[in-house]
């Protein structure tokens, strides 16, 4: 696969379809400036500031712009807040759709067969393989991403981080934790 990419890569570049400078900067960006990070800082001020995390339910989209994060596989986004009573977890059955620029790019797990296919069968098998366990109260809705909507799970706020700042609340949403398939880090 590697080498079908590169050798595609150069036809392209040598009939001047593509400029190699431009994939570079796409690179880089999908590398070093775009990633979970980004989501956690949406997620962390959700917490933080109630008027923000209303937003963001209402108008994901608009809400999740207001910080600089946009464009493509962006571009119509559906926050889902997990409470005690209701965890939610993300999939896309028939292919890898993902929301790039709050959350990167998919890891591979997130693109394989058998998570596409056993996250709608077999939820609470599948959190359980990424260690989690839910208390019995807790039911799991499975979202299922179309060619257009991209969903971001907002987690539980841990317990004992009252008072903290956005900043420090962002260390704590992991990515999985905004696929649903993890929680988040406990202070
Ligand atoms: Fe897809």
């Amino acid at each position: 696969m590697d080498l079908r990419v590169r050798a595609l890569e150069t036809v392209l570049a040598q009939k001047g379809y593509i400029d190699p400078a431009a994939l570079d900067v796409l690179i880089d960006n999908y590398q070093t400036r775009i990633g979970p990070r980004n989501g956690a800082q949406v997620v962390a001020k959700a917490w933080a500031d109630a008027d923000f995390r209303a937003w963001l339910l209402r108008d994901a989209t608009a809400a999740i712009a207001s910080l600089g994060y946009g464009g493509r596989q962006g571009e119509h986004m559906v926050a889902l807040e997990c409470t005690p009573a209701q965890h939610h977890m993300v999939v896309c059955t028939l292919c890898s759709c993902y929301p790039w620029p709050v959350l990167g790019l998919p890891p591979t797990w997130y693109k394989s067969a058998p998570y596409r296919s056993r996250a709608v069968q077999d939820p609470h098998g599948v959190l359980a393989d990424f260690g989690v366990t839910l208390p019995e109260g807790t039911a799991v809705r499975v979202w299922d991403s179309t060619a257009e909507v991209r969903y971001l799970v907002i987690p539980q706020r841990p317990a004992g981080t009252d008072g903290w700042s956005e900043e420090r609340l962002a260390t704590l949403v992991t990515r999985d934790s905004m696929i649903g398939t993890g929680l988040a880090r406990q202070p």
